[in-house]
């Protein structure tokens, strides 16, 4: 895949870019592992001012910054301004709390007496340069929300970004420079894929984190299993968004529609399959159908825009794959359905897709098991919690889930029985700084975000101290 700017909304390429050589990489290991040296050494408060600085200077780029995204993968133009404005308050947050995350655990005396300890405690260390392979759907929050706990950690990162999105990768690393982060604190390795698994396999990166999908992830994943390095994956999901009887039907149908399109439907945590109950089924489809019809498609420079194009051609066709597969199985689509009518001259060559809802779903059809990465809902009825929740486990999958009920029995049975990374009641999955965030099963594993988050790249060291005191 070339490094290059392309423009979603219109197919034309902006900005090539050379791929780094290897003596390039060479040079920018060498930097991350010379900067880790002092790095690591510096306090919280120092960092903290570091991060802060950061997040102003984010801040003041907010409207540039969100053009770029744009350009590059295609999401309409004041989702990318609320995305960058959620990467500032993560780096606060973290820059507010890292120090108290990351503090010494203490166990009782009492616990540890029967070891010989006189003093004995948990202290976080950092783990070295980590290497982040990101996607393009959330450009700078993928990265931000990574970068923003390691760096308060005391670690050094280097990220791979995917290659759609090269402006993005380098202007973050200018961000993080600017901001008066020491030279190789924060660098982006213009490369390829192909390049990941020696970069890997180098002996000065420490770990990897992954966000992307199954198999990018089972690639890094086995590649540091071999080299004995840890790594946190967060991977595809197809969540589901549970309406039961009780639930306000019309809230539910009006989130839906959000949690669906959000991002023109590329988020990992998009609502993905509508999982209604019998008794308010008709009103739900009928609600959610008007409301995925009407949003305006379009130029996602624009503000009226609510869904924009897809991030590439290749996604648009696996798409468009899924719905023809079940389509032709018998599906049937109650809005949508194909390409939008009606797009601008300009944006004829632009790779969109109509906000789609398809029932009539069964599990001979791939869309019953794969991820739809676009504006697709697939539209379930169901007779009762049991088979919702049956229905909802019978995924690959498992990141979110989204369930709409007033009945405290129904959500502490969801909450015991979703085989999901959160489960979210009458409202939509999103993430936040203080709340972890990852996926059981196919969806990955280790958690971003709080205290799980900052944890994941340190060493948890045990220190120990015998009967004979050190230091007076
Ligand atoms: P992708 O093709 O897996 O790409 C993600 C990153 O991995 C890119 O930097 C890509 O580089 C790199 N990559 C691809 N194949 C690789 C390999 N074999 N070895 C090493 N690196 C590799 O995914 P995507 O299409 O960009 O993103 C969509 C997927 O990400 C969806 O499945 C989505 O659900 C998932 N996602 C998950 C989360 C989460 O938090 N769980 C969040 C966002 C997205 P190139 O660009 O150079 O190919």
């Amino acid at each position: 895949m070339p490094i290059a700017t392309v423009n979603p909304a219109n197919g034309e390429t902006l900005r090539r870019f050379e791929a780094l050589d290897d003596a390039g990489i060479e040079q920018r290991l060498d930097a991350a592992a010379t900067a880790y040296g002092q790095y690591r050494t510096t306090g919280f408060t120092e960092r903290a001012r570091l991060l802060n600085q950061a997040a102003g200077l984010l801040d003041e780029d907010q409207q540039d910054i969100a053009r770029t995204m744009t350009i590059e993968m295609g999401k309409p133009v004041k989702a990318a301004r609320a995305e960058a404005a959620k990467c500032a308050k993560a780096m606060r947050w973290y820059a507010a709390h890292a120090e108290e995350l990351l503090a010494d655990q203490h166990p009782s005396p009492a616990d540890v007496a029967d070891s010989g300890a006189s003093r004995a405690y948990v202290h976080y260390r950092p783990l070295g340069p980590v290497l982040a392979v990101m996607p393009w759907n959330f450009p700078l929050w993928q990265v931000v929300r990574f970068a923003a706990p390691a760096l308060m950690a005391g670690n050094v990162g280097l990220l791979k970004h995917a290659s759609n999105v090269p402006q993005t990768a380098m202007y973050l690393e200018g961000l993080f420079r600017r901001a008066g982060f020491p030279a190789g604190c924060f660098q982006s390795l213009l490369v390829g894929s192909g390049a990941v698994e020696a970069i890997l396999r180098d002996r000065r990166v420490a770990a990897a984190t992954l966000t992307g999908s199954e198999p990018a992830g089972r690639s890094v994943a086995s590649i540091a299993g071999d080299e004995v390095k840890h790594t946190v994956l967060e991977l595809g999901g197809s969540d589901p968004y549970l309406v039961m009887r009780s639930a306000d039907v019309a809230r539910a149908a009006r989130t839906a529609v959000t949690a669906r399109v959000q991002n023109n439907g590329q988020s990992c945590i998009a609502a993905k399959r509508f999982i209604v109950h019998t008794e308010v089924y008709e009103e739900f489809a009928e609600r959610f159908t008007v409301g995925m019809s009407h949003l305006t498609v379009g130029d996602p420079m624009q503000e009226s825009t609510d869904v924009g194009p897809l991030a590439s051609e290749q996604g648009r066709t696996d798409l468009e794959e899924l719905v023809d597969d079940a389509v032709r199985q018998g599906a049937r689509a109650l809005c949508g359905g194909g390409r939008p009518d009606g797009l601008a001259p300009e944006l004829e060559r632009g790779w969109f897709y109509a906000p789609t809802v398809l029932t009539g779903i069964t599990p001979a059809m791939r869309i019953h098991h794969e991820e739809t990465f676009g504006p697709v809902a697939s539209l379930y009825r169901v007779d009762g919690l049991d088979e919702a929740v049956a229905l909802a486990n019978d995924s690959p999958f498992g990141l979110s889930s989204n369930v709409w009920t007033r009945d405290a029995d129904e959500a502490r049975r969801c909450v015991r029985d979703l085989e999901a990374g959160g489960v979210f009641f009458n409202g939509m999955t999103a993430s936040h700084p203080a709340l972890p965030f990852g996926g059981v099963k196919r969806s990955g594993y280790g958690r971003e975000l709080a205290g799980q988050g900052i944890r994941a790249f340190c060493n948890a060291t045990t220190v120990w101290y015998g009967p004979e005191p050190v230091g007076h």
